[in-house]
């Protein structure tokens, strides 16, 4: 049976920055676009459903949230396996749930858009007759480079992986080996390598790729994935820049941290934050301290206990010393950062946050949604990659675009000192700042237009629902006989 409107069925895999992108993406389909969207949610627990997005919002949801029954992969993968791998493996054993929910609903869905880690689900598509769509949560330039990954050649791959040249990828900037994911460096996981190329493969037999960017902010590697050239030889499917798709601010957002926010001069305070999974080790945690306390700067820092290699388990029996200073903090840290420094444990408010008056710059992890969040609200920042693609958004952050700053050596290579640290505060907050400032600023306004009606981003989204409502027309005149 059919709906008088297109309905997209939204696949989210685990983790927040997969989760936050996919809710905003079916919000927009819903709010602007007139589809009925359902979302699907991965969870490794229940304990997603404690997120203040699972919760009934005071206007009425455009969504319907479904969260899928846990799913227990202990059998498959032990708990040292990659994260990529732990999410390969959820997001397959959630594939007979997918199946049986899409297989209840009343009304036949014409659209089934997924994240990169949700791939596998693009055949249950098929089997149900609908248009198959994937959203990347990142960059048209992590894009390009998953695509043409499974087409490299052994002789690329050589020269990339083991000789550290860059990696050419056709009409895009190159990818050096500094920047280059995780997998590459990785050199005895074949299996990670061998799931990349397949995620590579499923997403060009899409019959689009949706992006959380926008035309004006990749102008060359949008334009490269457009070309016949790269299309022809590497990906069938069209590219829809849709973003930036970021998660608006509560409506409540009282907190101590806001209050605290409120009396602070404009742009005066830097936000410190490794997104939902980004962890330090022992040392880095202390010469961070250190570098924010010496750059005299006011901060709010979201710290988690720090984390070296697999020795972790003893970091949870933190201890306080008698200001409240955590062990694993320079003793008599808060005593001295009084007034000037805000430490929140484990988690902040981070839309609310940079979108306060007083946040002048943002000390990040570079995750896609993090640095979106930045743009959206004109704050420059210092790009202190970790994991996954991060690398490159700081590389596309601080030389292309011009509105971070990065440490010498990369974060995950070394410890980086505390002199460093304060240096690039103070580039951010004081020297470079206005220059980074300005570039950000119209990174804002361009972003701003782009999701106006009339956009690049607003148009792109029409263009995949007209082709939403031409199935759900074809599906209905079947029905019809
Ligand atoms: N986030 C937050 N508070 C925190 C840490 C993260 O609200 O203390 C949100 C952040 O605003 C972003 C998401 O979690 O929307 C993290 O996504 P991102 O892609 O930046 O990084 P990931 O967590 O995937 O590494």
């Amino acid at each position: 049976m059919q709906n008088t409107n297109p309905h997209a069925v939204l696949l989210a895999s685990p983790g927040m920055g997969h989760f936050i992108p996919a809710v905003e993406l079916g919000k927009r389909l819903a709010t602007h676009h007139g589809f009925d969207v359902t979302v699907f949610v991965v969870a490794a627990d229940a304990s997603i459903t404690e997120s203040p997005l699972f919760k009934p919002p005071r206007t009425p949801n455009p969504l319907n949230l479904v969260l899928l029954p846990p799913v227990d992969i202990s059998t498959h993968v032990d708990s040292t396996a990659s994260v990529v791998t732990q999410l390969v493996i959820m997001m397959r054993e959630a594939l007979p749930l997918l199946r049986a929910a899409i297989s209840a609903m009343k009304y036949h869905p014409t659209t089934l858009i997924v994240d990169m880690f949700g791939t596998e689900a693009l055949a249950i598509a098929e089997e149900f007759d609908m248009l198959k769509y994937v959203f990347i949560t990142s960059t048209a330039w992590f894009l390009a480079v998953t695509v043409h990954f499974p087409y490299i050649d052994e002789e690329a791959e050589h020269q990339h992986r083991v000789m550290k040249m860059p990696l050419d990828i056709p009409g895009c900037r190159s990818l050096r080996y500094e920047d280059t994911l995780d997998l590459f460096l990785d050199q005895t996981d074949r299996n990670l390598f061998s799931a990349f190329a397949r995620v590579g493969m499923e997403i060009s037999n899409a019959d689009g790729i949706l992006v959380n960017t926008w035309q004006d902010l990749e102008p060359l590697t949008l334009r490269a994935l457009e070309n016949e050239k790269f299309l022809g030889q590497v990906m069938k499917a069209s590219v829809y820049p849709v973003g930036p798709l970021v998660r608006p601010i509560g409506q409540s957002s009282k907190s101590e941290v806001m209050d605290w926010l409120d009396v602070q001069p404009t742009e005066s305070v830097i936000y410190v934050s490794f997104g939902s999974g980004g962890t330090l080790s022992v040392k880095q945690t202390s010469e961070l301290a250190w570098g924010l306390e010496l750059s005299q700067h006011r901060f709010i820092w979201v710290v988690r206990p720090p984390v070296d290699g697999d020795a972790s388990a003893n970091f949870f029996n933190v201890t306080n010393s008698h200001d409240g200073t955590p062990s694993y903090l320079p003793n008599g840290f808060y005593t001295r950062i009084r007034n000037r420094g805000m430490v929140v444990p484990m988690w902040a408010p981070q839309t609310e946050i940079l979108a306060h008056k007083s946040i002048g710059g943002f000390f990040s992890h570079c995750g896609w949604n993090s640095t979106l969040e930045s743009m959206v609200n004109g704050v420059p920042m210092v790009a202190w990659p970790l994991y996954a693609e991060q690398q490159m958004n700081a590389a596309m952050l601080a030389e292309e675009l011009e509105v971070a700053v990065r440490p010498k050596i990369q974060p995950n290579a070394g410890v980086i000192e505390r002199e460093e640290i304060a240096g690039m505060v103070r580039r951010v907050m004081e020297l470079k700042g206005n220059e980074m400032r300005d570039k950000v600023k119209e990174l804002q306004r361009s972003a701003n237009q782009a999701l106006m009606q009339g956009g690049s981003s607003y148009n792109s989204l029409s263009r995949v629902s007209k082709e939403c409502e031409l199935k759900l027309h074809r599906l209905s005149a079947m029905a019809l006989g």
